[in-house]
């Protein structure tokens, strides 16, 4: 990371001029072209490298798990190094020599830009698990988890996921702004595929392939090894199930971007807008409202005990247990074994240090 950087020539990227090497037309990898996404090209890489580490990054802590203040407290850059605008050693290089710069009193700008620095880490880490073990771009990264939900995809949830007609309006919200933006911030990524592999039972494989033509900075990288660990299928991080109510009260308060994602949920008043298929029949059959309530696929709290309930049957398993070695043996750090405490894993521990803390 400190090697010095390559010159580039500035003025072409591609053959193209610099500004528009990807302005007008989508990338390849999208099925589509969201209206409202990023526009490519290294002079919007360094406009947005600078606009973060001059102000935006004040709000990184605190800032990056709401969907309304994440696109921008968060930096933006992914699209950007995902396709090679800006270089992950030019971030980093600019990041150290900011903060070196900084006065001793700037101490929350000091701090965002160090949190968004382990992440910078981390998109090194899952590339490197990547590399070391391609196969879990296809296949479970603990195979004692084969056959867990691979023979019980629900095509029909599948379809009103992809189609934001879940029910749940947090959701159905976050599925609208990744197709008009091209983009989602990490906890609303994490919280789709956690409704995904629990209460909608769906394996990681399918709902990650359509994810990657959603997502404008596909990275396989770290996009492969997040849908396992939200999944449940990695056997080493620990189970996280995002509940899409609590998510949209925790971040989402006053209904602000579920109304602005879901204008047809506009006029439900805030007490029900969470969980719509709660209002009593009577408003519910309110002109402004009426037809506009789709009920949930599943009940979601006995969906998501069924499912966890499922998965840790599994875990008990033998093969499991034996099979836990092995992915810590591939993916954890090589520091002596003999300096980490016996009741933590080395995986859990090697991921501490780097500063996984979702
Ligand atoms: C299911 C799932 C799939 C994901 N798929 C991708 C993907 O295809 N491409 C991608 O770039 N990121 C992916 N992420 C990680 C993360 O959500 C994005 O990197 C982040 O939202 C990008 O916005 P940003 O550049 O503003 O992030 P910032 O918070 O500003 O982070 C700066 C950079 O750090 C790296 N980074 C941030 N978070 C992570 C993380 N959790 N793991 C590894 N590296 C990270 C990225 O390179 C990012 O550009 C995924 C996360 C989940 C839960």
């Amino acid at each position: 990371m400190a090697s010095p950087i390559e010159k580039v020539d500035s003025l072409r990227f591609w053959g193209k001029p610099a500004d528009k090497a990807f302005s007008m037309i989508a990338p390849s990898h999208l099925r589509h072209n969201p209206p409202m996404r990023q526009l490519g090209g290294r002079a919007n890489a360094l406009k947005i490298l600078n606009s973060f580490l001059n102000a935006r990054s004040m709000g990184y802590r605190g800032g990056i798990s709401s969907p309304l203040s994440a696109p921008d407290a968060c930096s933006r850059l992914s699209a950007h190094i995902s396709y090679g605008c800006i270089s992950m050693r030019e971030v980093v290089q600019q990041t150290r020599a900011y903060i070196a710069e900084m006065p001793q009193q700037a101490s929350r700008h000091r701090s965002g830009l160090t949190a968004f620095t382990s992440r910078l880490y981390w998109h090194c880490h899952f590339i490197q698990k990547l590399e070391s073990e391609p196969d879990i771009e296809w296949r479970n990264m603990q195979q004692g988890y084969d056959d867990l939900r691979e023979h019980d995809f629900n095509t029909e949830y599948f379809e009103a996921l992809k189609e934001a007609r879940t029910g749940w309006p947090m959701v159905d919200a976050c599925v609208t702004m990744l197709r008009e933006t091209g983009w989602l911030n990490f906890r609303m990524r994490a919280m789709l595929v956690s409704v995904a592999a629990y209460p909608l039972w769906l394996h990681w494989r399918p709902v990650g392939e359509w994810l990657a033509t959603q997502f404008l900075d596909y990275e396989p990288g770290i996009h492969w090894s997040q849908l396992q660990m939200q999944s449940g299928t990695t056997g080493i991080n620990t189970t996280r199930v995002y509940n899409p109510i609590k998510q949209a009260q925790d971040h989402d308060p006053y209904g602000k971007f579920v109304r602005r994602w879901l204008p047809h949920l506009r006029l439900v008043p805030d007490t029900w807008l969470f969980e719509p298929w709660l209002i009593p029949d009577h408003e519910k059959n309110s002109a402004a409202i009426k037809g506009q309530i789709v009920e949930p696929l599943v009940d979601l709290a006995t969906a998501t005990r069924e499912s966890k309930q499922r998965l840790y049957a599994r875990r008990k398993q033998p093969e499991i247990i034996d099979g836990k070695k092995a992915v810590i043996d591939k993916h954890a750090s090589r520091k002596s074994m003999q300096s980490r405490k016996k009741t933590v894993s080395s995986q859990t521990l090697n991921e501490r240090q780097l500063g996984f803390d979702f």
